[in-house]
């Protein structure tokens, strides 16, 4: 029988309307076998998510508030449950788990604990309403002492544990660390724990379900009715979620890449669609488009360095980017010509210390000329098809240019996957839009 894991992000199960939505999918495929919940999210723009109503109820505690006030507020958290227990009609009472879980956060069990109990609550929740096996992410997620991902271990036990279970809801976002206690992947880790345990399960596939029907060629917000894209490679996926389309946690993918297990991003609120495949290889690419996606970001800043016979001088661009690692300063991309040399950084991490750092070079490396010029954006057009068309780039240069925006900086990727430009700012969305426009419209 094929496997698959499926997992539920907070939309999905924000209310007993979601929860039947969610089982229906479930129900329809015997495959799908793991599932991994997020908690409730939002229920509205306004709403707020289960794991922030955690957090802010964890900040009481911390600060002494009254008891009062504290219960008031905890008392929202319980009726998100309650009310979704009452409204699927379920025979079953949740309020011990809250009772226990309200009195460790106000003895110190810590903010991961606190944050994590959103998922372990909802997947009692879910494995009572779907009559699956409830597996805590706590026995089978596993931390190193120094806060990293245990892959080995938790592969191992977990891999034992899923043997035997046919069915089972596993919670998303969290595990434990050596003494036990709780810890948390970062925002949005349930994507992680579904990749995990896919890798677990071996399974066939890792779908993963959201409130949109995969990713779209660009950001909606620039430009009018991106389309989906079907399928797109680890690779470039990391390309454009790096630039900030993001549907899915950045370490997600290492889990399944791992073991070769594509991803399927789905809509639970249209599960008719096909959503976008992410695979390590693809076969093809769309021919009439040659581009998988653009996507970009404002906030960049550009380091510029003159030094004449900079090219002739062995290990100038060593010393200069020790001076960045002094800082803990990680950068971009790094365009440089016979005397010139660019460090494309993120603005905010120049933040308070420009002087410093341009004193820093011009000690290291005596330059000519060493100066910060702020307000770029990078604009990434990503592609597999890009390696086999000739002329791609022309076309980006040249539609930009028609478009009347001048280009800043051009970085062509080893892997031939991504040009990334350099534009103004202001001309960040223009640009966007005339590359989007040259290859899909
Ligand atoms: N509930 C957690 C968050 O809001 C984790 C997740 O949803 O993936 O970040």
């Amino acid at each position: 029988m094929l496997t698959k894991v499926v997992k539920f992000g907070g939309s999905s199960l924000a209310d007993a309307k979601h929860f039947k939505q969610v089982a229906d999918i479930i129900h329809a495929d015997p495959a799908r076998r793991y599932v991994v919940p997020s908690a409730p999210g939002k229920r509205s723009k306004d709403d707020t998510k289960v794991t922030d109503m955690l957090y802010r109820c964890y900040e009481m505690i911390r600060n002494h508030e009254s008891a009062d006030i504290i219960d008031a507020y905890y008392d929202n958290i319980r009726e998100r449950y309650n009310g979704i227990i009452r409204e699927l009609g379920l025979d079953f009472d949740i309020s011990g788990e809250l009772d226990y879980v309200k009195n460790a956060m106000t003895h110190a069990s810590g903010r991961d604990y606190a944050a994590s109990r959103g998922e372990y609550l909802n997947s009692l929740v879910l494995a009572k309403y779907l009559g699956f096996s409830f597996i805590d992410a706590e026995n089978v997620i596993f931390f190193r002492e120094n806060g990293t991902f245990d892959e080995e271990r938790t592969n191992a036990v977990l891999a034992e544990e899923l043997k035997k279970h046919e069915y089972a809801v596993i919670p998303g976002f969290y595990g434990s660390m050596p003494n036990g206690t709780i810890k948390t992947f970062s925002r949005g880790g349930s994507d992680i724990t579904g990749s995990i345990v896919a890798r677990a399960a071996n399974a066939d596939l890792y779908e993963n379900w959201t409130d949109v029907s995969g990713f779209l060629m660009a950001d909606p917000r620039i430009v009018d009715n991106p389309p989906p894209i079907e399928t797109i490679t680890y690779r470039e996926l990391r390309e454009l979620s790096y630039m900030g389309a993001t549907v899915l946690h950045d370490e997600a993918i290492f889990p399944v890449r791992y073991a070769n297990i594509p991803i399927n991003i789905r809509n639970t609120n249209a599960p008719e669609d096909a959503g976008t495949m992410i695979v390590s290889k693809a076969t093809g690419y769309d021919a009439r488009r040659i581009i998988t996606g653009v996507a970009g970001k404002k906030g960049f800043s550009v380091i510029h360095i003159e030094k004449d016979m900079m090219n002739a001088e062995v290990g100038f661009g060593r010393r200069v980017l020790d001076v960045l690692e002094d800082h803990d300063i990680s950068f971009e991309h790094l365009p440089s010509g016979i005397d010139t040399m660019s460090i494309v950084v993120s603005t905010q991490e120049l933040e308070g210390r420009r002087e410093r750092i341009i004193n820093a070079i011009n000690r290291q490396v005596r330059a000519d000329h060493v100066e910060i010029m702020d307000g770029l954006s990078l604009v990434a057009v990503v592609g597999r098809g890009m390696v086999k068309a000739r002329g791609t780039a022309a076309r980006v240069f040249n539609a930009v240019s028609a478009a009347g925006i001048n280009i800043r900086m051009i970085d062509q990727g080893s892997s031939e996957l991504n040009i990334i430009l350099g534009v103004d700012e202001d001309s960040y969305e223009p640009a966007l839009r005339a590359i989007f426009n040259e290859f899909v419209k």
